[in-house]
């Protein structure tokens, strides 16, 4: 293979959707697996919704995944110039023209009339349809325009580009042969005919379909006369994606493009551009959707959608990262694959052609994964900005240090270290329910009060001695060992779990766990 050239081609119109980051670390994985080039092209020809903040965060998106791009990015709008000479080349050589579309001018790139000078064009078959009476048949330098009739006998209305309809023959109610396009079309293109035909029954013409070979989703066609002709630059004179996006593709010399499959729609249209440019096409593969569910687009009304909901919500780029590139692509059955053997491993051809489902509860457990393999050192700096922003918090950072190490393997999200304020502090339990359920016992109050007792004359470092107190303290209230941990948990942190109970007692200390121990008990247990 020549050197593989890929790119991840983002418009910067808002928040990074993590189905678009897919495509850049497929992008990145493939070009560093092929010793190739991974850049970054920033689409930002749209002047009213590119922002420079969009630029902003997608920058700082891709440093946080780590996706190291090759060579300076190239800001699109800084190639309008170049796009508009490619521009004024198609239509000095015919492929492209002026029309007026309503009320503005604009120039189309012509479907190819020469169908059989493109190797991505085929014929497929003849066809025909009637023609609804009440709408007359219309052709113009822009396309064809009829009405079909719908087995309700309504007008369906159709338009395609000349193209679409080649060896187009117009026939009356008596069979009689009324028009036809190809010995008109020369003079229908030069603007000077347009043809209106009010008495047509029936058409027929020879169905042409647009061809290419999709590297994930194999051999893709789109029928010719279910196309129109393609608006290149609009009447402001600014160029406009497709015509960008392929003179760009172009400029950097691109190998491969590796995009959502959303796109398939758009590469039908461009390969024939780069075919009237006489240019090689470079080799495709369309990602199949993220979706929700339902088997719908996932988008933000599914959860969090964007690079930036994960990142604020405390996954870590690695697990996210990781996430991603297994959704829609398996080296075998392992959840987790690290980059570098993602590297190793990534083949275009292995990724799935079906649409990958997002799964949340997936992701949180991945997430929790990577955080317990972290360093306590990197963990601590993970999470402390996370700590400094909460009320909270007191600014005590070497209690925060030890209450990280605690509690790293039992985090799944960094954000989680909210509820780490009873470390701190103490805290009243407030949810009523939980309240009832663990200290509505009759007797509970004696016999939490009766534990502090005994825990003030316990070695808090120690955990042996730390269990055998709430043992015997059990055993005085006459309650199974260990029904007490729960009650005694929920009085000192206010919480229903979280890390070894006899952890948790000596990092909050003898003094201050008795102090919360009783004023919880006295204030909260019903009897
Ligand atoms: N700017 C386009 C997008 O974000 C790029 C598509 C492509 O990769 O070619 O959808």
């Amino acid at each position: 293979m020549s050197e593989v050239r890929v790119r991840f081609a983002p418009s910067p119109t808002g928040n990074v959707h993590i189905g678009n980051i897919r495509a850049a670390i497929f992008n990145y994985l493939f070009a560093r697996n092929n010793g190739g080039k991974f850049l970054l092209r920033i689409e930002d020809t749209d002047k009213e919704r590119s922002t420079q903040e969009a630029v902003d965060a997608l920058l700082d998106c891709m440093q946080w995944l780590n996706l190291d791009y090759d060579e300076a990015p190239l800001y699109q709008s800084t190639q309008e110039q170049h796009h508009l000479e490619v521009a004024k080349n198609l239509q000095d050589k015919g492929h492209a023209y002026r029309f007026i579309k309503g009320e503005n001018e604009v120039t189309l790139f012509r479907m190819p009339w020469d169908l059989e000078n493109y190797d991505c064009i085929r014929e497929i078959d003849q066809q025909e349809l009637p023609l609804h009476a009440d709408v007359e048949l219309e052709i113009d330098a822009g396309g064809v325009r009829f009405a079909t009739i719908s087995r309700k006998q309504k007008a369906v209305p159709m338009e395609a580009c000349h193209a679409g309809y080649k060896d187009l023959k117009v026939f009356d109610a008596d069979g009689k042969e009324i028009f036809d396009l190809n010995s008109n079309y020369a003079s229908i293109i030069s603007g000077d005919t347009t043809v209106k035909i009010a008495n047509g029954a029936k058409i027929t013409w020879t169905r042409h379909s647009v061809f290419f070979t999709d590297l994930i989703k194999g051999e893709l066609s789109k029928p010719l006369d279910s196309m129109k002709d393609l608006v290149i630059v609009k009447s402001n004179g600014s160029p406009l994606f497709h015509l960008a996006n392929i003179c760009d593709d172009i400029t950097q010399n691109m190998s491969h493009i590796i995009r959502g499959d959303d796109h398939v729609e758009n590469t039908y249209r461009h390969v024939l551009i780069y075919a009237a440019l006489g240019e090689k096409t470079p080799q495709y593969a369309h990602l199949p959707m993220i979706v929700n569910k339902q088997g719908k687009p996932y988008s933000k009304r599914d959860g969090d959608a964007f690079v930036g909901d994960f990142r604020t919500k405390g996954y870590t780029s690695d697990c996210l990262f990781n996430y991603l590139l297994l959704l829609g692509w398996s080296p075998g059955d392992e959840e987790k694959c690290s980059r570098e053997d993602a590297i190793k491993l990534f083949q275009l051809e292995k990724v799935k052609s079906t649409a990958a489902q997002m799964d949340m509860d997936k992701l949180y457990n991945l997430n929790g994964q990577y955080l317990e393999v972290l360093s306590d050192e990197n963990f601590i700096t993970l999470v402390t900005p996370f700590v400094q922003s909460y009320s909270w918090y007191n600014g005590n950072e070497e209690l925060l240090q030890t209450v990280a190490k605690l509690m790293k393997s039992r985090t799944k999200l960094v954000t989680q270290s909210e509820s780490w304020e009873y470390y701190f502090q103490l805290v009243e339990p407030n949810d009523e329910k939980l309240i009832k359920k663990i200290l509505g016992k009759e007797g509970m109050k004696q016999a939490l009060l009766a534990c502090a007792d005994l825990l003030n004359e316990t070695d808090f470092n120690d955990p042996d001695a730390l269990g055998n107190t709430l043992k015997s303290a059990a055993e005085n209230a006459g309650l199974n060992p260990g029904k007490l941990n729960q009650p005694v948990r929920f009085c000192v942190t206010s919480a229903n779990g979280g890390a070894d109970l006899m952890d948790t007692l000596a990092l909050i200390g003898k003094e201050e766990s008795v102090k919360r121990l009783k004023h919880n008990a006295e204030k909260f247990c019903l009897a």
